[in-house]
């Protein structure tokens, strides 16, 4: 026999099992557990409160009030539901005064199974009395606190009103509660418990491996040219999202994509409203748009087909990294995590965090992030692993990152390392003052520069000893000694280069110094895709795992352009409706009666007899 979860699973989302974690954690929560939920992007966080949002509600106990920090999200999750046959709705600023009061009537009826609501509204005294009478008639179910992580401040997107959330607990102890997050490292993960008051919450924690994600860090040279290479070669045609640290160089680079005939849109927090929204819009709507944005963007997007993400700054820590890049592949399919890495960010990060008014606290936590996303940037061996591991999980080389595929061939850097912190500390003494790493590196390389001659460097016993390096090795050097700690940059005097501690051991030959030869640019391979289900041609998304037949190919593409319209008419994105995969496989099968569509993945009891007909008409 099925489990009451399981037929929902099938009838309601149409899908045929539950992904490993799903099942436990549906369970404990149907039976009326608390639960803290600790899932990849991807992994399928919503169906673990959804599936026992409805199990519950069938068993008369009224409705899920869900908490989402975003409107947007709110605003498809629902649609999805509706789509689905679910009763849900949502209440935010994006209601008038009286659409806001009819959801309230009808939430009171009980007339919903989900509620969506943001959590500045959930603690109002107004909301807060409408769950008491719910509450008193047995018909408030479950609260789901979804981006728990939120509520921390050692996470990445602290916000002040999850604080006010533990009234749910207070006022409604014997409602359970499911927090779920797709980020957090183990203090935040402690954080959120304390602070949720979810210290009887059961724990599940899925594996955060994305497999089909490939993880690439390359040396920066000329990012603007690195990165037009990198979507030219390998994503062409393809939704992806470019993260810039400010606004002024997201204009740049979106309008040098453009220019160069890539699809691509601005978006960060100096654009009017409007137009960030209509960005926003056309991503999730069109396909293949190219998104280049500061990290003001991107917070549940769950767009399941963008194919990469780029960075060509470096974020603050790998909690950041990881949520950013883990936007690409949420459908399964192969996708890149490519970043452009070099000294300048090293320096400009450890200065951000210096001259922060934080307190030294946070700042030496902030410190200790920065520098575990910097020895990842610097790793030479699996990515993944160094990754997996930073959120506690122990793993084998992964095969599908550039150290995997491609070793980097490593020098000894030792020696480079030994010269010019010698010429550090030789430079200060003579001149009293600190220099920066260009001149630092003009000394050990002997060039005769303006610079050199003023101060007198070339009388130093230093200079030119290092003659045979290139400044590309020697800039190498620099960056691990930072990015290691055996050197700092002190931004309060012209990012001058200081000894540090760790200087001693490197110059003393205690500890070596192992570089990575600056990397080639591996040749381009869309062929990775083949395996994991790509393209099965240059511009066209049918998910190649199914390889269409040139009939079936032209089948999906009439459903595409059919479920592009339907969307348009409910105003959702066009996933909402049908995933490729969904589409995919109907038009592989071809179906000429609404039984051949029954069983395919995505195709629930409401969708099919909402759009089965329909469906039968398109394809045949
Ligand atoms: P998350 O919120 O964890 O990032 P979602 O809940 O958005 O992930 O799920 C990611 C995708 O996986 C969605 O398209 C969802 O429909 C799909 N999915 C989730 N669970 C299953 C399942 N058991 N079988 C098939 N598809 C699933
Ligand atoms: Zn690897």
């Amino acid at each position: 026999m099925t489990s009451p979860s399981s037929a929902i699973l099938r009838e309601v989302f149409g899908y045929e099992a539950f992904r490993s974690p799903q099942q436990a954690i549906v369970e404990h929560v149907v039976a009326g557990g608390d639960a803290l939920v600790l899932m990849p992007t991807g992994g399928g966080k919503s169906l673990c409160y959804q599936i026992p949002a409805i199990a519950r509600e069938q068993q008369g106990q009224g409705v899920t009030v869900v908490v989402s920090p975003l409107i947007a999200l709110m605003h498809d999750q629902v649609g999805a539901l509706r789509e689905a046959g679910v009763a849900a709705a949502f209440l935010n600023s994006t209601l008038d005064w009286e659409q806001a009061q009819e959801v309230e009537r009808r939430l009171l009826r009980g007339e919903f199974t989900l509620l969506y609501a943001a959590p500045e509204r959930v603690t109002t005294p107004r909301f807060l009395a409408q769950l008491d009478a719910l509450h008193a008639r047995g018909k408030l179910s479950l609260f789901a606190i979804d981006e728990a992580h939120c509520v921390s401040q050692w996470g990445h997107d602290f916000r002040p009103e999850y604080r006010a959330l533990t009234v749910l607990h207070q006022r409604y102890s014997a409602v359970p509660r499911i927090a779920l997050t797709a980020t957090a490292d183990a203090l935040t993960r402690a954080d959120i418990i304390e602070r949720l008051q979810l210290e009887d919450a059961r724990l599940f924690i899925s594996s955060f491996d994305r497999p089909n994600i490939r993880y690439q860090i390359v040396e920066k040279k000329d990012a603007t040219a690195q990165l037009l290479r990198f979507i030219e070669r390998e994503h062409e045609g393809d939704a992806g999202i470019v993260y810039c640290q400010s606004r002024r160089k997201v204009e740049d680079i979106a309008q040098m994509l453009c220019e160069h005939g890539v699809n691509a849109l601005p978006y960060h927090a100096g654009l009017d409203a409007g137009l960030r929204q209509t960005h926003q819009d056309r991503f999730l709507r069109e396909e293949g748009v190219v998104m280049v944005a500061t990290i003001a963007f991107g917070m549940g997007i769950d767009k399941p087909d963008v194919r990469f993400v780029a960075h060509l700054d470096m974020p603050k820590n790998i909690e950041g990294y990881y949520q950013e890049t883990g936007r690409a592949g949420r459908d399964g399919l192969a996708a890149d995590a490519w970043m452009v890495y070099g000294l300048q960010d090293v320096v400009n990060q450890a200065r951000m965090i210096d001259e922060s008014p934080a307190g030294e606290e946070f700042k030496r936590v902030m410190r200790g992030k920065l520098d575990a996303l910097l020895s990842l940037a610097e790793a030479v061996d699996c990515r993944r692993v160094r990754l997996l591991g930073y959120f506690g999980e122990r793993s084998t080389p992964c095969g599908n990152c550039d150290n995997c595929l491609t070793p980097p061939q490593v020098w000894d850097g030792t020696d480079a390392a030994r010269k010019l912190l010698s010429t550090i500390y030789r430079v200060r003494q003579n001149s009293g003052i600190g220099f920066g790493a260009g001149h630092i590196m003009d000394i050990v390389r002997g060039k005769s520069t303006e610079k050199v001659a003023q101060f007198g460097h070339a009388s130093l016993s230093t200079f030119g000893i290092g003659a045979a390096f290139s400044e590309t090795q020697l800039r190498g050097v620099l960056r691990q000694l930072i990015a290691t700690g055996a050197l700092a940059v002190d931004a309060q005097a012209f990012n001058t280069l200081q000894l540090t501690e760790g200087s001693r051991a490197v110059l003393k030959g205690e500890q070596n110094v192992q570089l990575r030869e600056s990397v080639t640019v591996p040749a381009a391979r869309k062929s990775h895709r083949g395996g994991a289900g790509g393209k099965s041609a240059r511009g066209s998304a049918a998910p190649a795992s199914t390889a269409l037949d040139a009939a079936g190919q032209s089948r999906f593409e009439a459903l595409r352009a059919w479920r592009g319209e339907v969307a348009r008419e409910h105003n959702l994105p066009a996933y909402v409706i049908f995933h490729d995969a969904t589409l995919a496989a109907i038009a592989e099968r071809a179906p000429a009666t609404l039984a051949d569509l029954q069983g395919v993945s995505g195709i629930g009891a409401a969708k099919l007899e909402k759009y089965g007909e329909e469906v039968l008409r398109v394809v045949n």
